[in-house]
Formats: structure tokens, sequence, C-alpha cells
């Protein structure tokens, strides 16, 4: 009940432990067309450049700054917690010229200072984390994609904690570049990056003056091999980790979106209420928070390790802990895919009671 991994489902379980089969098999390609079309739907997209990257959430992020940032480009990255910062070292590291627009901890991007600084420079890219894991705050991905409408920059989006617990309409939102992990609310073990490329992201690829830098990443040689009539081997994929991929797909789409939303608010509002019981207090305002992911006020009194020590020990629960300036203040409670139940909420709420 941390910030993920979630809790896997015995399906996937079931599925990562089926034979291991060759990379080009006409039946793990199947497979694989399996996964693309049901990500589609998980993330709400058209988009034909749709396939999980082999690697953690991190590599997502990489891929869609690898892919599409050039030397000198113009980048904004908008940061309100730990991962935006981890975006804004990816596009320096890669020769961009990043502006950042930062946000406090535990508040959402502000759509108008975002409009503001859109205004200034002509931006290649413009990018956000959708659900802040650091801090439990939903950003405006909607509103963002809004006011880029018809502009030439590409909307680069993390969903990472995001897809799979709580609406990702990438077409509706104009995002071009998306990426998210497996060990969240697709209740899978880390290991796979879904990631998703609109055209206009696929033509920027494309007409790129130089090459991509990273060989592992690079979508314009890995589309080779999952896309298309004739596939063509670029590295060996990881068979077991798309299996389980495929199995916590089906998972989710045989629930339903709409059900499995609804899920992840159900709980969310369950934990609320039940730490206003215990006198404990989320830290984030209701109209950005996170469902998957509940940032808890530590009373000044209470030893926030020792409390997430005893429900690991005792109670057999992991939490977490907050990160940057919000260590020591918050505690995070992941409901994230899986592990939004309402049995889990009465046992952490029962585990906090005893252990406070
Ligand atoms: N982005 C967000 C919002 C995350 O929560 C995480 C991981 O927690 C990442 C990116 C990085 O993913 P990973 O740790 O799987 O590499």
């Amino acid at each position: 009940m941390g910030p993920g991994p979630s809790c896997v489902p015995p399906q996937v379980y079931a599925a990562l432990a089926r034979p291991t089969i060759g990379h080009l098999d006409p039946r793990f390609i199947a497979v694989m067309d399996e996964i693309k079309s049901m990500l589609r739907q998980v993330m709400q997209t058209d988009n034909q450049c749709t396939m999980p990257m082999s690697g953690t959430g991190s590599a997502g992020m990489e891929t869609c700054f690898v892919n599409l940032i050039e030397p000198g480009d113009r980048v904004l990255i908008l940061i309100n917690g730990v991962f935006g910062m981890r975006m804004k070292d990816v596009a320096e590291r890669l020769g961009a010229r990043v502006d950042s627009l930062e946000f406090e901890w535990g508040r959402p991007v502000e759509v108008e200072a975002v409009r503001e600084k859109i205004d200034q420079a002509d931006y290649r890219i413009v990018a956000v984390v959708h659900a802040e894991t650091s801090t439990g705050v939903a950003n405006p991905a909607a509103e963002i994609g809004e006011l880029l409408k018809d502009r030439p920059a590409i909307y680069l989006v993390d969903g990472v904690t995001s897809l799979g617990g709580m609406p990702t309409r990438l077409d509706q939102w104009g995002v071009d570049a998306f990426y998210s992990g497996t060990q969240k609310c697709l209740s899978c073990p880390p290991g796979l990056a879904p990631v998703s490329f609109s055209e206009k992201a696929v033509a920027k690829l494309h007409n790129r003056r130089s090459k991509v830098p990273n060989w592992y990443l690079d979508l314009s040689l890995i589309v080779n091999y999952w896309q298309g009539a004739r596939r063509s081997y670029h590295h060996t994929a990881p068979i077991n980790m798309l299996y389980g991929l495929h199995a916590g797909l089906e998972v989710i789409l045989d629930e339903g979106l709409k059900t499995v939303f609804a899920r992840h608010l159900a709980a969310h509002r369950q934990l609320i209420e039940g730490l206003g019981r215990l006198g404990l207090e989320p830290a984030v305002r209701p109209e950005c928070r996170l469902p998957m992911l509940n940032a808890v006020r530590v009373p000044p009194e209470v030893d926030e390790a020792a409390v997430r020590s005893r429900l690991l020990t005792e109670h057999g629960i992991e939490i977490g802990a907050g990160l940057g300036p919000l260590a020591g203040k918050i505690w995070r409670i992941g409901l994230m895919g899986h592990t939004a139940r309402p049995e889990n909420v009465e046992r952490v709420l029962h585990a906090l009671q005893q252990a406070l």
C-alpha cells in the first residue's frame, strides 16, 4: 500500500509462470498485438505507435525525451514534485534548453501560469506529470492540453501512476507523448513502460536532423519489432513480463474502465473517511487529490518512521514516506490497481490505529 509496486492479482502471477516462447514466434506476435490494442483502450487513444518499452517507468520517460528532443530544443517542464524534477534532469542531459515552471509541492500546476509561460517562448515540448506520486497531487492534464491545442509544441505527459486508475484520455486531451509503468494501477510487477506517440510526435521523430542518441530506446528501430506485417528482432523482448501485462490489461478491461475508476474513487473516499475518524488529515486539497496515492499529514507528536516500521513488521503492510521537502511530514498510502479494495482499506486503517 505504498507508492508502488501495488498488489498483483492471481491472473497476472499465473500468466508470468507460463512457458517462455520465442520473441518472433507467431503466437507471441499475436500476444503483442493484443497488448497494443488493450493499451490503446486503457489510454483512450487511437495512436498506432503504442507499445510497452522494456524497462521501468523511467525508461518510458527516457523514451519520450530521447526520441523527441534534439540538442538546443526549447523544452518547458512543469514541476511540483520529484518526477517533474526527474524530467528536467533527463531533458537537460539530452542538450535541450530547459525552462521550468515550479509550483509548491502538494499544490497543482496552475494553468494560468502555464498560459503566460508558453506565450514567452517557442517551446518544442511542454511536459507535465499527470499524477505526482511524490505528493499525491493530480495535475490538470486536460486543461494544459487545451492550452497547447493548435500550437506546434509536443505535449508530453507522465501517466506512470494515473494509467488504469483514473481517466487518461490521450486523444481528447491532445497528448502527443505519454508513458507509464506496469507496477502501479496496471497491477503488474515493475519492468515495462507502456508508451504512446501521436502522429505529430511520430512526425517529429521522423523529421529529426540527428540520430536518436540512444540505441536501446530508439522508437524508429523498435517499431520494426512491434508494428507491421513482418517483424524483425531489435532486442529480446521480456516475454513473460509481457504475458503479465497482457493478463493485467485483460483484468482491467474485463472489469470495465468506468468500474475500475469508480473502485479507486470509492477506496479513496473510504480511506479519507476512516483517517478522519483516527484524527488524521489529508495533505492535499480535495479538488486535486489523487485517488490512488493518498498523502496524509503526520501529526507533530508522532514518529512517522516508527509507525511505518510497525505497519510493516506487525501487520505486513507497506506505506510510503514523504520525499524532498515533504520528508517526515507525510505518509503516502497507495490504493493502486488490485490494491484498491475495501478490505485493504479496512486493514490499513486498523493497522494505523494500532500503531498510533
Ligand atoms: N513517474 C512517476 C509519476 C512515478 O511515480 C515513477 C515511479 O514511482 C516514475 C516516473 C519512475 O518510474 P520507475 O520507478 O518505474 O522507473
